[in-house]
Order: C-alpha cells, then sequence, then structure tokens
C-alpha cells in the first residue's frame, strides 16, 4: 500500500509524499518514497555517462516510485534540443522499469508531447507537476494520457477542465502544507478537502503501484 497524498515535493524530510531528488544526491531513509531524476534547470547538458548510469542504478531502487523531476522549460536552461534529449533518456528508463515521469514543463507542452512520441515512448505517463497552464492546455495534456498535478498556484478554469481521477496535488519547492493545497482545489471544485485528499490518494497510489503488486 502506497500511502503517498504530496505527489511532488523537494522536502526530504516530507511525508506521505514523493520527495523528488537528483541521483547524485539520492540518499534514500527508511518509510519514504521518491522520484528521481536531473532538473532541466540543472546544467543537463554537462551529464556524463556516469551521471546516466548513475539515475539508472537509482530508478531501480524499490523506494523509488516515478522518474523525474525532468522535462522541458522554454524560459530557463540548456537549448531545447538538449532539454529534449535527456527528457528523452528519462523516458526511455522510465518505460524500461514501468514506472511515470514527473514532468517540468514550462510552455513547452508541444515540444514535450512531441519528443515523447517521435521517441515512440508515447505510453510513458506522465505526471506534469505544478500545472499552471490554461484549460487548453489541460486538455491537451489530458488527451495526451498525463495526469496534473495542482499545487498553491494554478489556474481555476484548468483545474475545473481536470477529472477527477486525473487530479494530483503537490507542494514542491513552496512553504504551503499539502492540506492548505487541498483546500485551495477543494473550494475551486466545490468538493470537501477529504473528497479532493482521497482522489489525489487513489489516483497517487494507481500511478505508482510497482508493477510487481499487479498480480
Ligand atoms: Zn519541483
Amino acid at each position: 500500500m502506497i500511502d503517498i497524498l504530496d505527489i511532488h515535493t523537494h522536502r526530504p524530510d516530507a511525508v506521505a509524499a514523493l520527495i523528488s531528488t537528483d541521483p547524485r544526491r539520492f540518499d534514500p531513509q527508511p518509510g519514504k518514497w521518491y522520484s528521481v531524476g536531473f532538473h532541466p534547470w540543472e546544467d543537463v547538458d554537462e551529464l556524463t555517462v556516469a551521471d546516466f548510469g548513475l539515475l539508472e542504478q537509482c530508478a531501480c531502487h524499490p523506494q523509488v516510485l516515478a522518474v523525474g523531476e525532468t522535462g522541458m522549460d522554454t524560459l530557463r536552461g540548456a537549448s531545447l534540443d538538449i532539454q529534449a534529449s535527456v527528457f528523452v533518456r528519462h523516458l526511455q528508463l522510465a518505460h524500461e522499469l514501468g514506472k511515470p515521469v514527473v514532468a517540468h514543463n514550462v510552455r513547452a507542452t508541444q515540444h514535450m508531447l512531441d519528443a515523447r512520441r517521435k521517441a515512440g515512448l508515447s505510453d510513458v505517463t506522465l505526471i506534469i507537476h505544478g500545472m499552471r497552464g490554461n484549460a487548453h492546455v489541460a486538455r491537451t495534456l489530458l488527451d495526451a494520457g498525463c495526469y496534473l498535478s495542482y499545487g498553491s498556484r494554478f489556474n481555476p478554469a484548468a483545474l475545473l477542465a481536470t477529472p477527477l481521477d486525473r487530479l494530483l496535488i503537490e507542494t514542491d519547492d513552496s512553504d504551503v502544507t499539502i492540506t492548505d493545497v487541498a483546500s485551495q482545489v477543494a473550494q475551486t471544485l466545490h468538493l470537501t478537502i477529504d473528497e479532493v485528499t482521497k482522489a489525489a490518494t487513489t489516483n497517487a497510489q494507481h500511478l505508482l503501484m510497482k508493477p510487481d503488486s499487479f498480480n
């Protein structure tokens, strides 16, 4: 049973959370769950063969339930070609391991979906974290099978366009609590905090269940 409410945080002490970490800083603690990846703001153009080897090794760890944070950012970081190729490396690994990908997407929706399609990896599920795009962007991502994770800042129309079975919530690197986020999301959706946390936990459970627990 994987009891995760906060699908994306960088706080190493977070509970009931998927803690996102760089493989070079991966230090698994008992009872915690992780995702590992190279953030597009890091110097991804300088990654070595050894770095990718380490990523693969960490991604296989039993407490690592997803690959990422990876993704693309048109406003920051390396050239988009390099970002795309690093993103695809993460997708390939996720595909091999049967794990989803936690994706950072800043005005790069089409770039990311194109990179995934061209690599023949459209079966890899993307968790779009820190979803701030509008309702049109939300629908594009939902049509591509993505789950959308909302934090403390979001576009209400996008949230309203997100079906409850694709909804996730997160704290990322903000100071808010996951209950604050659940409360904001609940208000917008005219639901109770309980209903939101139940939906988000169920979705996380479904997404992150280890392949061998399907049997
Ligand atoms: Zn993050």
